[in-house]
């Protein structure tokens, strides 16, 4: 493999922070792309909640920035992760003073996470392949410099409610679906509800946990909240008929993979016709591998590979 530039796939979003009520507001990048995901803010009375960081110190001091024309940044006492992927949570360290909640699933999965480091050296010396590949277009021009990762400081199951300032915010554990552990934030009053991954907008959902039904179930959860805001990990916001529109099309393909398990095809070939049939006009349906591969395993298929560098290698492959 030649060299990669790694600065060749860059894109350039430019997030700003949207005013969603008078105590919400949603740190918007509107892109579909690998890594830049949406962050909230609930400010209420002196005291702020951010749900999720971003993937590298740089983007996170830049929603940080924007944070502060609405609190001073020592007013955010409580840092939520919605699950544990790098692109929400490696920017945690520039909140010393937060606590960090998340579910007590989502937090027993964050070991399985890759890490900055790693994830660094496989896009500064990849091996050959179309994996490798993969993982340079899409993350190789992001600098994790600096970064530690740090963990939650605490954690729930279930629900929670919480109060930031006048606010009830009510935490949700979605369980696995998109990750080990999903997380959304409800705000009921306001009719807003930050959804992490559990909803992408734009583009397919990937699934790292192997449970497509998680991903399906946690829709519906985000339905039955009665919100009418909801703001994705990525993407454009999303009102209800586009969550149901998410649901609804991990239905068909659910629908689609298990029935292709149960015929007997192969994964490879089942993945390569759900691309055909379902990719639409959403970007990255190469990920429909892995909601494929989790319907297989779902349908208790053996030998479904399963794991983060597996996920990459089965959409590597569903990308011309
Ligand atoms: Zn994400």
């Amino acid at each position: 493999m030649s060299t990669p530039d790694l600065h060749s796939a860059s894109p350039t979003p430019a997030p700003a922070l949207r005013r969603l009520s008078d105590v919400t507001w949603a740190w918007m990048q509107d892109s579909d792309a690998w890594g830049y995901s949406n962050a909230g803010l609930i400010a209420s009375q002196g005291q702020a909640l951010l749900v999720d960081t971003q993937f590298t110190l740089g983007a996170t001091r830049q929603l940080l920035t924007a944070v502060e024309d609405v609190c001073p940044l020592d007013a955010v006492g409580t840092v939520v992760s919605t699950h544990q992927n790098g692109d929400h949570t490696w920017g945690n360290q520039l909140l010393p003073q937060a606590e960090i909640i998340t579910s007590a699933a989502g937090a027993a999965g964050g070991c399985h996470e890759m890490g900055p480091d790693q994830l660094t050296q496989l896009c500064r010396s990849p091996a050959e392949g179309k994996a490798p590949a993969y993982v340079v277009e899409h993350f190789g021009h992001f600098d994790f410099s600096d970064v530690t990762v740090i963990p939650p400081t605490r954690t729930f199951e279930g629900h929670e409610e919480i109060k930031i300032g006048g606010v009830v915010v009510e935490l949700i554990d979605l369980g696995a679906g998109h990750s080990a552990g999903d997380v959304a934030v409800h705000v009921p009053d306001h009719r807003v509800v930050f959804a992490g991954d559990a909803l992408f907008s734009g583009g397919h959902t990937i699934v790292w946990s192997g449970s497509v039904s998680g991903c399906i179930r946690a829709c519906q959860t985000l339905l039955d909240t009665g919100a009418e805001t909801f703001v994705p990990g990525h993407g454009t916001l999303l009102d209800r008929a586009g969550v149901a529109a998410v649901r609804d099309r991990l239905q068909a393909v659910a629908d689609a993979a298990t029935s292709y398990a149960q015929r007997g095809m192969p994964l490879a070939d089942a993945a390569r016709l759900i691309k055909t049939d379902h990719a639409g006009t959403w970007a990255h349906p190469e990920r429909l591998f892995t909601q494929t591969a989790a319907a297989y395993t779902e349908a208790g298929i053996d030998g479904v590979p399963s794991g983060t560098w597996a996920m990459v290698e089965g959409m590597a492959a569903l990308t011309p």
